[in-house]
């Protein structure tokens, strides 16, 4: 313990200049996707047969047929060694957060005592990697730990390093998913499915229905020096204590301000290195906080998307070290400053055009439209808690609800225009299609409706899930999250709104009911029940958590309670009824789901007491002992009244650094004991409610001492860096 290290990591922080970063000779749509196995690279590597067939898996889901296996691999396989990869590895995401993979070099003894390069189809198409230790819960048994990782052809593969990279699906050998890729695509199937039949109600022409996804990835960065001088940052990925920096962010100054030469130097570098990995970086910018960025891309297909994310990520992180910093990928690294989400932006398309935007063409296109925004609403109401569930974490807990995050509770904002169109539909009793009026506006023939020119400048942003045009913007995931997690949600609740208006649609009519009024009439319906849902007020105030509930909305705060929503009976059987999950692989991710809470808090509570106990303590008694005899010295020099008087200030710091250390040293003890008390509980879901019940009260009544502390012991001696040196060096 020593606060020399302190001032030296911050003086070489401010030292530090940008690093020069290469850029390529070509322009960046030269060099877009130049590690990455595209299209055009299929063309080239592999024959025209084997090529169409491939295709065909990729565009249309046809079946991958085994026999061309062995022709792609060996295409890729060509010109994975001409980009010098020499390994190759089965890519795939875990239930924890992150990838994994386990890398295989190409060489394969050639039977005459010398090496070859291999690399097979039966390689490339599945591998049981000894994964026995990622989280399954309770799937596998470590006695029979299978679990293969087959290839997903709709993801491209791609080079990191020397490894060609092979986006994969990651099963039980009893079939049951152990990761986010294999549901996420069963759940895009379920949607293309079902919206593709509701699609088809008014459009003959529709064969096929593909979700978009555009993400905003938030971080932070820090420098590197004062990261390491943070074992909290280090090991927890947040700052467990810190008081407040003097200057943060009530200026305003730092969103969209210039972006510090250090940092532009490490966007350049990232976006050049994600260019090359296909990922379409389109926007940089300052975040709210200071020290905190946004890096968007173009929106692609879902599936895609989601690869695209986990690929960044990592490389955030990596490009980040290069530059002498670390890449924060926490939801709430810093108290009292904004945290960072990562808004995932939802559309449908189909094979002929866009689903969620209007006005459309014909007045088919714009009821079509209704109906899709009425659906995506039902599937929001339906399963709103199960929602909030699917962007809940341990670490995201902390940056929901705050006043900068849309609150714990998910409902949908759609804009002053729509939602007259709405009320209107729900009123009128006129069942009418919808005629055109003007050249860019969207009316019905039903007088009192204005012109609907449905834009994005009627914004919300404190609304969880808001329609901003085009589109609907959940605004609640994390920024350390899986996109694949809230899009299996999203995705599965919305196959089933579909499915459902579908076949409602169908009774009406085969009861003789004429389409459009059958529609409109199931519409109404709808439109009635998923009201709750509709909310365009201030999300961020306290009113709206009461109305919330009277409306019957899930306001519930605690993120191991919210899990349980992933078992509600209405759960299981929309996840059931689409084909998405079963309850058994729902079952057992909720198991590691409670299991992750309690080791994240678990980690951060003993980093806590560590901390306590040998940073904070003994700087705190050292500072007291310097007042001490302080205190003394002065009696020495005055007359005992005079000294008394003139220690005034001391002696109260005295006492309060005593009182203080005191009460951490207590609750420290507490947090220890809650903590053994909560680890007996045989049963994971109740130990995480007591985790989340009985150790984090502790931890937030110890930081709440030592931040008081911070701001009385002198500078001098403080250890940890502090927050106006982590959030303003550059
Ligand atoms: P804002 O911060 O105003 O929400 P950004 O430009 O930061 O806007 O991000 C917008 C995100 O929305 C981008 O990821 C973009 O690709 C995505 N996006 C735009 N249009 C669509 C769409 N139709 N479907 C899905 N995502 C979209
Ligand atoms: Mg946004």
């Amino acid at each position: 313990m020593d606060s020399s290290l302190r001032f030296q990591v911050v003086e070489e922080a401010f030292k530090k200049t940008p690093l020069q970063v290469e850029m390529p000779k070509e322009r960046p749509s030269e060099y877009f996707g130049k590690y990455v196995f595209t299209k055009q690279k299929m063309r080239k590597y592999l024959s025209v047969e084997v090529y169409d067939k491939l295709i065909d898996v990729i565009d249309k889901g046809a079946r991958l047929d085994r026999r061309i296996a062995d022709d792609v691999a060996a295409g890729m396989k060509q010109w994975a060694m001409e980009m010098g990869a020499t390994h190759y590895t089965h890519w795939f995401q875990p239930l924890t957060e992150g990838t994994a993979e386990k890398h295989d070099a190409f060489v394969e003894h050639d039977g005459k005592g010398g090496m070859m390069e291999v690399f097979t189809g039966k390689l490339l198409v599945q591998q049981e990697p000894d994964a026995s230790s990622f989280p399954n819960g309770g799937i596998r048994n470590t006695f029979e730990a299978r679990g293969y990782s087959a290839w997903d052809p709709t993801s491209p593969v791609f080079i990191i390093d020397d490894t060609l990279c092979i986006p994969t699906i990651f099963i039980a050998y009893t079939g049951e998913a152990l990761d986010y890729k294999a549901p996420l695509l069963r759940a895009l199937h379920a949607v293309d499915v079902a919206a593709t039949d509701v699609c088809r109600l008014f459009h003959d022409n529709v064969t096929k229905v593909h979700v978009n996804l555009g993400w905003e990835q938030e971080y932070f960065l820090v420098d590197e020096g004062l990261y390491s001088a943070r074992p909290d940052l280090v090991l927890t990925g947040r700052t467990l204590m810190g008081h407040e920096s003097a200057k943060n962010q009530q200026m305003d100054d730092h969103y969209f301000g210039t972006i510090p030469d250090r940092v532009q130097a490490f966007m350049k570098d990232l976006e050049v290195q994600a260019l090359q990995l296909a990922i379409p970086c389109k926007t940089r910018h300052n975040e709210v906080a200071p020290n905190q960025f946004e890096l968007a891309p173009i929106y692609e297909e879902c599936n895609l998307s989601v690869d695209h994310n986990m690929v960044l990520m990592s490389l955030m992180k990596k490009i980040a070290r290069k530059h002498g910093f670390r890449c924060l990928l926490h939801e709430k690294p810093f108290d009292g400053i904004n945290g960072s989400g990562k808004h995932q932006n939802w559309s449908l398309t189909t094979n002929t055009g866009i689903l969620l935007h209007a006005p459309g063409k014909t007045p088919e296109d714009n009821l079509r439209f209704v109906v899709f925004i009425v659906e995506t609403l039902m599937a929001v109401y339906r399963h709103n808690g199960l929602m909030k569930a699917s962007i809940m974490s341990a670490t995201n807990a902390h940056r929901l609800g705050g006043n900068e995050a849309p609150p714990a509770i998910i409902s949908s904002f759609l804009g002053s225009q729509l939602t007259e169109l709405l009320n209107h539909i729900e009123e009128s009793d006129k069942n009418e299609l919808f005629t055109l009026k003007g050249k860019k506006g969207m009316q019905l023939d039903i007088p009192q409706i204005p012109e609907l020119v449905v834009d994005n400048t009627d914004r919300n942003r404190t609304s969880p899930f808001a329609f901003t045009g085009n589109r609907f913007e959940f605004r609640a995931p994390g920024t350390a999250a899986n996109c694949a997690c809230a899009m299996i949600v999203l995705n599965t609740a919305m196959a089933e709104a579909l499915q459902s208006f579908r076949q409602r649609v169908d009774m009406r009519m085969s009861k003789g009911e004429n389409k459009v009024s059958a529609i409109l009439e199931v519409l109404k319906e709808d439109i009635k029940i998923c009201k709750p849902v509709r909310f365009d007020g201030n999300g961020y105030s306290e009113a709206w958590v009461e109305e919330a509930a009277r409306r019957g909305l899930d306001v519930e705060n605690s993120c191991p309670v919210i899990f349980e929503h992933y078992l509600d009976e209405s759960s299981v059987k929309m996840f059931e009824t689409t084909q998405v999950m079963t309850r058994k692989e729902l079952e057992a991710r909720n198991e590691v789901k409670w299991e992750m809470y309690v080791k994240t808090v678990q980690i951060e509570a003993r980093v806590m007491g560590d901390l306590s106990m040998n940073h904070i303590i003994p700087v705190a008694t050292h500072y007291q002992s310097k007042l001490i005899r302080n205190v003394q010295g002065m009696k020495n020099v005055f007359p005992s009244e005079k000294a008394e008087k003139l220690s005034a200030r001391n002696l109260k710091l005295i006492e309060e650094i005593a009182e203080r250390t005191e009460r951490i040293e207590q609750l420290v003890e507490e947090l220890t004991d809650a903590r053994r008390v909560a680890n007996r509980v045989e049963n994971i879901h109740q130990r995480a409610i007591d985790y989340h019940d009985t150790v984090c009260p502790k931890m937030d009544a110890i930081r709440y001492e030592i931040d008081h502390l911070e701001m009385i012991v002198e500078d001098g001696l403080w250890t940890l860096p502090k927050y106006r040196e982590l959030l303003f060096i550059r």
